[in-house]
């Protein structure tokens, strides 16, 4: 028989989703009549932006011509979109990012799992914890830890805890790391980092010769404008740092797929030989070898994101979830809760109440508010006794699961 890559047999996650799965239809099939209401996953519910949805439609007819068709695309993303991202994201924030230095991609998910395909296996790797499992599992599956212990924790990466003690920015090592994944607006705590604490990582890097992987994102969702946007806003990080942008929460591309990840060119890794290796080619050459870009309607449709109309309406987008997020907010507070996010980002998180651990309160929330959110513990051993509440939802059902909420949490 064929081997398989034992190193996905020491992967604990995949627990968590289909665990809420397990729960919520055992209850609706002893309770047919409950409607329940979902605000446990990170996906978006408004529709696509009309700005973007017509120069998709443009786009498909153009591919309906012999002289508007277009094959494979280049690998790095078309010239035009990677213009209008490096003009608009950074050139406007002041950040210097240029478009050769942009790869659009078909998600950042994707490439933050895939950016260990250029890395080397000796890296000491730190990431928060609670933190978006994709971070830790890829690590897992590229073999790039040993075995779970009985928390979940996989030896030989570096944990930095997250919590209300620290305001859930973690404290920076005080061992040296090579690599370290920061997400900010967070996912799932949705914090935020001013200026001085990025600042404050990037001095870190460079004393250390770490790279940051800056997964920003939710960064459309920050609402304080003194709060940084992109890594780049920081002085240095264009000698330290890779960022993840995505079109899937600002503009509702979850489901059409579009992101894009900064590699700025002069940023360095090194060979075993300790000789020094610019990371943008590698990057590029492994786009072009694994990757054949992302559809052309679709870039068409990302470009729109960036017409006056888009950036409209995808304000528009962002503004109603975060009206959302302050509804969830507020009735947390009436009921009496400890609230944290849903401020600068569409998550709010929250600590359970006294004498509920983190499925604790996810069980009681089903079977007396018909309502499912996502465990704390979920995201890391230190997430226990937390929950997350997205405001990915219609108004209706916000409003609705807040005022069953509010009544079963005040009983
Ligand atoms: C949703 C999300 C993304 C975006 O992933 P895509 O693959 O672009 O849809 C990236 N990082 C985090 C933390 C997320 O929650």
């Amino acid at each position: 028989m064929v081997q398989v890559n034992g190193n996905y047999l020491k992967l604990k996650a995949g627990y968590l989703f289909p665990e809420i799965g397990r729960r919520v239809k055992a209850f609706s099939e002893a309770n047919p009549t409950a409607q329940i209401i979902r605000l446990g996953i990170g996906d978006v519910t408004e529709p696509l932006p009309e700005a973007c949805r017509q120069a998709m439609q443009a786009a498909i007819d153009e591919l309906g011509t012999r002289e508007g068709f277009h094959g494979y695309g280049p690998e790095q993303g078309y010239l035009w979109l990677r213009q209008a991202i490096a003009q608009n994201d950074f050139q406007a924030r002041g950040a210097q990012v240029s478009a050769e230095e942009i790869f659009v991609s078909d998600g950042s998910k994707c490439d933050s799992a895939n950016i260990l395909d250029i890395l080397g296996e000796g890296n000491r790797i730190a990431v928060t914890d609670p933190v978006y499992p994709v971070y830790v599992d890829s690590n897992v599956m590229a073999g790039r830890t040993g075995n779970a212990d009985e928390l979940g924790r996989y030896a030989g990466l570096t944990y930095l805890p997250i919590s209300a003690e620290n305001g859930f920015c973690a404290q920076i090592p005080s061992e040296k790391v090579d690599l370290i994944y920061l997400c900010f607006p967070n996912n799932p705590t949705g914090a935020v980092a001013s200026k001085a604490q990025l600042q404050q990582w990037v001095d870190y890097a460079l004393a250390n010769e770490a790279l940051i992987l800056f997964d920003a994102a939710y960064e459309a969702f920050i609402q304080d404008p003194e709060l940084p946007h992109s890594i780049y806003e920081i002085e240095g990080a264009r000698q330290c740092a890779i960022e993840f942008r995505s079109f899937s929460k600002n503009a509702g591309f979850t489901g059409t797929r579009c992101a894009l990840t900064v590699v700025p060119r002069g940023l360095m890794g090194k060979a075993a030989n300790g000789e020094a290796v610019e990371l943008w080619a590698l990057w590029n050459r492994r786009q072009c070898t694994k990757f054949n870009g992302v559809s052309y309607l679709v870039q068409r449709g990302a470009e729109a994101v960036y017409s006056a109309a888009g950036k409209a309406q995808v304000q528009a987008l962002v503004h109603f979830y975060m009206e959302n997020a302050a509804i969830i907010r507020r009735e947390l507070i009436a009921a009496g809760l400890e609230v944290y996010g849903g401020e600068q980002a569409p998550y709010v998180w929250v600590k359970t109440p006294a004498g509920l651990d983190s499925w604790g309160f996810f069980d009681r929330l089903l079977q007396q508010a018909h309502v499912v959110g996502t465990p704390g513990s979920g995201f890391g051993a230190a997430g226990e006794g937390y929950f997350r509440l997205s405001a990915f939802n219609s108004r209706a059902n916000v409003e609705e699961a807040m005022a069953r909420l509010r009544a079963s949490l005040t009983n």
